[in-house]
């Protein structure tokens, strides 16, 4: 897990870019005490990362957030509120819980802001909304996590979302076999099975009397 200066393939294990956001913040245990949205480049640069945004816009936003640092600021304050709203609905989903009124309506009304900001436009083979720099300025990123997020919510991967056994990422869980029980292997997996061997190591010593 990175600190939001460089985005590594490890902090996108959500398999949909709404989870891959809200699993910028939160670090080796349920605590979502880790920012890694560290400030509003760090978030024009998980933007690039994950394709939500070009290079040129996330140039354009930049040379945006030097004339308005404060604008940058709060625009870097909505994601990181966005953020913590919906992981909290999405939390109450994946668990089989009705999602908390004042949440799910903070959800629904940036939903319709996005919608009412962007354009329908022809993609490849469909339909899809279309928010622009001209009209969102700074909130631009955001906008674009909204309709990513509406998208995920009337999709099929809805009940294949998972929390991680060990933090507080969430997850789509594709695989066709056992539940998938951690984010990545390589990080709570690992180690979840130390702690387990740590213990029975430690349950043996004590068996043993050592
Ligand atoms: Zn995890």
């Amino acid at each position: 897990m990175t600190t939001g200066s460089v985005w590594e393939e490890e902090d996108f294990v959500g398999g949909h870019v709404a989870l891959d956001f809200l699993n910028t913040a939160g670090g080796a245990n349920k605590a979502r005490d880790v920012e890694r949205l560290v400030d509003y480049g760090a978030a024009l640069r998980w933007g690039t990362a994950t394709k939500l945004l070009t290079e040129d816009e996330a140039s354009q936003l930049t040379r945006l957030a030097h004339t308005g640092p404060q604008t940058a600021q709060h625009a870097l304050d909505s994601l990181r509120a966005f953020r913590e709203t919906l992981h909290i609905c999405l939390m109450a989903e994946q668990a089989g819980s009705e999602w908390p009124w004042y949440e799910r309506s903070k959800v629904e009304k940036q939903i319709k802001a996005a919608l009412c900001e962007a354009s329908l436009d022809r993609g490849d083979e469909r339909f899809l909304w279309t928010a622009s720099a001209q009209q969102c300025g700074l909130a631009l990123l955001l906008a674009r996590i909204a309709i990513a997020t509406e998208s995920l919510l009337r999709s099929d991967d809805l009940p294949r979302m998972r929390n991680c056994e060990r933090c507080s990422w969430l997850f789509i869980d594709r695989g066709r076999g056992k539940p998938r029980r951690w984010c990545s292997m390589a990080a709570c997996g690992s180690r979840a099975k130390s702690a387990r061997y740590y213990r029975r190591h430690k349950e043996g010593q004590n068996r043993d009397g050592v």
